[in-house]
């Protein structure tokens, strides 16, 4: 039983892909895909011995390992270029994400599609898409187990397409997440709000000096402009 949230990841990986999962833990999501006969052929990517170890044993365990090949390394450095069409990267902060984005650009030729799912930090993995010649195509929010998860599909293309003339907010909120305005986009941005607030006034106590200054005044702007998007 996949979770909610690499069940919406596997459904934005087109049939027949050639997979590559990094940062695969259990190889949850590549072993899902192939049982369902979806994908060509995955690779799990792992930088830590004993989820690399999990991940061997799950493929094993289900009998796999013609279709789903685990390879123990950093990031995008288990792939040989063209060997994958489509990655996906889950479960990680989107600093991380964008970092093994940028430390394997040269993996990306013949990668059609992306899709990563940051814990935190999405906007991160949006600047990271916009300034590197990737298009946001789609975006998910959901709950799962009291947390808020984002998923962001990418194609190579126009970078600027999906932000129409909204990019600062668009990095920061998701172009498409900020036109649907579900539920879990609402709480998650109500919830930070709150979590700047209390922060706020925290520094309301604090020995006043430049730096508390500046950071009340950029947690101002930051609450400022969540009542904006929540108003509109
Ligand atoms: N992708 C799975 C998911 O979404 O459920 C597992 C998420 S787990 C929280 C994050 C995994 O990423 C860990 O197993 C960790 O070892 C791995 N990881 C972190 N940095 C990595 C990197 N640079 N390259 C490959 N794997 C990495």
């Amino acid at each position: 039983q996949l979770s909610m949230r690499l069940e919406k990841v596997a459904s934005f990986i087109p049939n027949g892909a050639r997979v590559a999962d990094i940062g695969s833990d259990h190889a949850y999501l590549p072993c899902y895909l192939a049982k369902q006969g979806r994908i060509t052929s995955a690779i799990a990517g792992e930088v830590v011995e004993g989820p690399y170890k999990s991940a061997k044993r799950q493929v094993e365990a289900t009998g796999l390992q013609d279709m789903i090949e685990v390879r123990l390394g950093d990031g995008l450095e288990v792939l040989e270029p063209g060997e994958a069409d489509c990655i996906t990267i889950a479960g990680m902060g989107g600093v991380l994400i964008s970092e093994i984005l940028e430390a394997g650009k040269n993996k990306l030729d013949g990668v059609n599609r992306l899709i990563l799912q940051p814990n935190v930090g999405a906007n991160s993995v949006r600047e990271w898409l916009y300034r590197n010649g990737w298009e946001l195509i789609d975006e998910e929010i959901l709950e799962e187990d009291g947390k808020i998860y984002e998923i962001l599909v990418a194609e190579t293309g126009d970078p600027l397409a999906p932000y129409h003339d909204e990019l600062e907010l668009g990095l920061i909120f998701g172009p498409f997440l900020l036109k649907r305005k579900e539920a879990a986009f609402l709480k998650k941005w109500s919830l930070e709000k709150e979590n700047w607030r209390r922060v706020l006034s925290q520094l309301d106590n604090a020995q006043p000096s430049r730096e508390v200054d500046w950071k009340k005044q950029e947690l101002a702007g930051k609450i400022r402009k969540v009542e904006e998007v929540l108003a509109k």
